[in-house]
């Protein structure tokens, strides 16, 4: 997170990076590390163990059966699987492959461009997709965004495909309208890249170069014209968000038949300098910031995402997943520390909220851990995750990271609700 004080301004403009830098491709890494999602019925990685050979885009599931698997971005050998549980609890097998350095590539994904397909071969594509809500029979999706607008401030992997694949991009929303039988396909990107979505097939529609206005919530009540209630998503009023370079992706595998297994990823450093770079998704975060020429001190703060939103981490060996699309290096000197000052009730939070939430009042049941009173009192679910409270918060209470733990912790007490009904 990025935190500056606006107290006595007017409300910041903050504006999304509108030139995708172009891109630094990398090399095949030595290693990479997968990172496969423990199954809802518990259970590791089953099927592989260490030794075992794969090849490049070899679907690697915890069972033959199972709806959670990684696709291998590289071809060698499996030489470490280990558990792995991230800041908010969820499990996970890390599959490290050492790779040979040469691709052999694995022959199952074939071109039927069914929702099937879709479900078993693209939920780990670069821009993480998600079509379950296709094959939910509780969910009807009637319009398709593919979102050329990136989730940051200075990111700009989706622009940068709509800049440079809109060729793929336009085979994307042909294989999107056959495989799901959703006619209506939107794509939404800035105003200097209208030329270009023209050429896609989808329906264009323009966002404001505004931060938070390329956010999903954000372009369903500007864009799409309906308000997401507070704890529903996009897909239950029947829109499903793909990101531009998901749909490159997906366009790009019909058309060549290789699943495709980098990500594009803004680095940006401790000067502000950013670059883009294509690497093998689980490339080491630490390959990334040495071919960047970017260095990491004791005490620098080092953020997966980006600066508004990201999350910060604490080891350079974790992986670049299908859904990283930045990686932030702050000086230790450059970076305001979070701090256990109380909340001033100066009201900047509030102010900048684009929905409105009384933060200030949240933020304190946050603290206390009363999760539910403030998702009842205080709009907890009615966050659309932008970040700009912490933004400005002088007292720098980390209350984007409090809204995150409590929707996480929110979402275990409902399951286990429901699970005990
Ligand atoms: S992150 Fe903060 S400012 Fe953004 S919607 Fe949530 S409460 Fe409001
Ligand atoms: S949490 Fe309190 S101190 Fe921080 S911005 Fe909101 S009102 Fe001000």
């Amino acid at each position: 997170m990025i935190k500056r004080s606006f107290l006595g301004l007017a409300k910041p403009r903050l504006q999304y990076n509108l030139v995708p830098d172009p891109i630094q491709e990398l090399p095949i890494p030595g290693t990479v590390t997968l990172l496969l999602k423990e199954p809802q019925n518990g259970g590791g990685a089953t099927a592989l163990k260490v030794g075992d050979a794969v090849k490049t885009a070899q679907r690697l599931a915890a069972s033959p059966d199972s709806a959670e698997y990684v696709i291998s971005s590289v071809t060698g050998t499996v030489s470490a699987m280990a558990p792995y549980i991230d800041a908010y609890g969820q499990k996970y097998t890390a599959i490290t492959i050492q790779a040979s350095g040469q691709d052999d590539w694995d022959d199952e994904f074939k071109k039927e461009q069914t929702i099937d397909t879709a479900l078993k071969f693209f939920e780990y594509a670069p821009g993480s997709p998600s079509f379950k809500p296709f094959a939910d029979p509780e969910k009807s999706i009637r319009t398709i965004v593919v979102n050329g607008m990136d989730q940051d401030l200075l990111l700009t992997a989706n622009q940068y495909a709509v800049q440079n694949e809109a060729a793929e991009i336009k085979s994307g929303v042909q294989a999107l309208r056959k495989m799901t039988g959703v006619d209506r396909i939107v794509i939404t990107v800035p105003d200097i890249l209208v030329q270009q979505a023209n050429t896609t097939g989808a329906e264009v529609k323009t966002v404001s170069a505004t931060y938070p206005d390329g956010l999903p919530h954000m372009i369903m009540k500007e864009v799409v014209g309906q308000v997401v209630p507070g704890g529903n998503t996009p897909e239950d009023q029947g829109v499903s968000f793909i990101s531009a370079e998901a749909a490159a992706a997906l366009g790009a595998a019909f058309e060549t038949g290789q699943l495709r297994v980098t990500k594009v990823v803004t680095v940006v450093g401790k000067d502000g300098k950013t670059t883009n770079v294509r690497t093998r998704i689980g490339t080491p975060l630490r390959d990334v910031l040495q071919a960047c020429n970017v260095s990491l001190n004791d005490r620098d703060r080092l953020i997966l995402g980006g600066a508004m939103r990201g999350a910060a981490t604490y080891s350079v060996d974790l992986p670049i997943e299908p859904r990283t699309d930045g990686i932030v290096v702050q000086d230790e000197a450059d970076s305001a520390q979070t701090t256990n000052y109380p909340c001033i009730n100066c009201g900047e939070c509030i102010r900048i909220c684009p929905v409105k939430i009384p933060v200030n009042m949240l933020v304190r049941f946050l603290e206390a851990r009363l999760y539910e009173d403030a998702a009842a009192m205080y709009d907890l679910e009615c966050c659309i995750e932008c970040g700009l409270c912490s933004y400005v918060c002088i007292s720098r209470i980390p209350i984007f990271q409090y809204i995150m733990l409590g929707k996480y912790e929110l979402g275990l007490i409902k399951t286990a609700e429901a699970a005990s009904a």
